[in-house]
């Protein structure tokens, strides 16, 4: 085989000025891009799809169009707004870094990397996309398209994550200083459009002919990943109490841990064995004679990064006298069905809301 060429990143500036993405929070050629639409753009891109993204990035920008707008937003009206995106550390996150950014930096995002580094929520690919893409400067974008171009582009064979180190190494072997934030997003579409995870449209590709697993035709098969663990499985049940008017009983989880200050149907721990609903029901928030009690048919499933989660659920008419003393309480609230969407309730919990609404209870 002819020594293989090293891709040039010229031509894939070419390609992007041609094919690049319209994408809501993308400068258009010749504007300059906001640092605040990038930020939260990158933000929520993080571990969710562009598609998934685009009606949440727009919600947000027009509730709160400056990072000081966001920043006096209560916490909570973030959350809500933020429910159904997952990952919900990034939304308190993003309020933590609105703020710092409104309080300590007179509402300007810093401009290098290592200061971006600094704010909540701002890892390495954050801070080096915000870096490129808002401020025009030089950094290395390493996310999942960038990866597995590299891996494609230069045949890396060794799996994943252990490739990553080398693969962000190529990554700056290409970078430039020439239009670094176009470079950046340039890779990332060629990933997202072009060579996509399963079959890569390479007679589209701007590196065609430079490109190593193209040539050995493994493409494909590129980039390796070791093989992932089991998911354990764990199991709750959720207690879907409800008062005469309708109104159903939601808790506030706690600041701390998975979904942290999102709402929630009351529930047990969420542990590795089946429950016996006796011991379960000693976690109810109020305490309902056995005999009220109903078992929902069906179970919710979710999934979670670390773990699957089975979740049944129990429901109970609850008196009024008893619902007033447990309305009282921190981290209760009552609501009713057409006013759930004002609450932060997690997509999971969601889902327990949908499956006790249609089983007929
Ligand atoms: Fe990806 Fe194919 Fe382009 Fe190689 S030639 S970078 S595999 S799209």
């Amino acid at each position: 085989m002819a020594a293989a060429q090293t891709p040039n990143p010229q031509d894939l500036l070419a390609w992007y000025d041609r094919h690049r993405r319209r994408l809501p929070w993308r400068a258009l050629p010749g504007e300059t891009a906001d640092p605040y639409a990038v930020w939260l753009s990158e933000i929520m891109l993080q571990q969710t799809t562009v598609t998934a993204v685009k009606p949440y990035f727009v919600r947000f920008l027009s509730r709160w169009p400056t990072v000081e707008a966001l920043a006096a937003a209560g916490l909570d009206d973030v959350l809500t707004e933020w429910a159904g995106l997952g990952y919900y550390a990034r939304a308190r996150n993003l309020h933590a870094c609105a703020k710092v950014v409104a309080e300590k930096h007179d509402g300007v995002f810093p401009k290098t990397e290592d200061a971006l580094l600094a704010l909540p929520g701002i890892g390495a690919y954050t801070a080096a996309a915000i870096t490129a893409i808002a401020f025009g400067r030089k950094a290395v974008v390493v996310d999942g398209n960038v990866e597995r171009v590299m891996a494609r582009v230069y045949a890396v064979e060794e799996p994943l994550p252990k490739a990553k180190a080398s693969l962000k190494a190529l990554a700056a072997e290409l970078t430039q200083d020439h239009r670094p934030g176009d470079y950046a997003q340039a890779v990332m579409d060629l990933g997202a459009t072009v060579c996509t995870p399963k079959s890569p449209s390479c007679v589209l590709c701007p590196w065609q002919e430079p490109c190593r697993a193209r040539h050995l035709g493994i493409a494909s098969d590129l980039p390796r990943r070791a093989p992932k663990k089991e998911r354990p499985t764990r199991r709750g049940v959720c207690f879907w109490l409800t008062r005469s008017d309708g109104a159903i009983l939601l808790r506030r989880r706690p600041e701390k841990g998975l979904l942290g200050g999102m709402m929630e149907i009351p529930s047990t721990p969420w542990h590795n064995d089946q429950w016996a609903m006796d011991i379960a029901k000693t976690h109810a928030p109020v305490s309902v004679a056995p005999t009220k009690w109903r078992s929902l048919d069906g179970i919710v499933m979710h999934t979670f990064t670390h773990f699957h989660l089975e979740l049944e659920v129990e429901a109970a008419l609850i008196t009024d006298k008893r619902a007033g003393a447990v309305g009282g309480e921190k981290d209760f609230v009552w609501a009713h069905l057409d006013a759930l969407g004002d609450q932060a309730l997690p997509s999971v919990m969601r889902k327990v809301v949908k499956h006790a609404l249609k089983v007929g209870y």
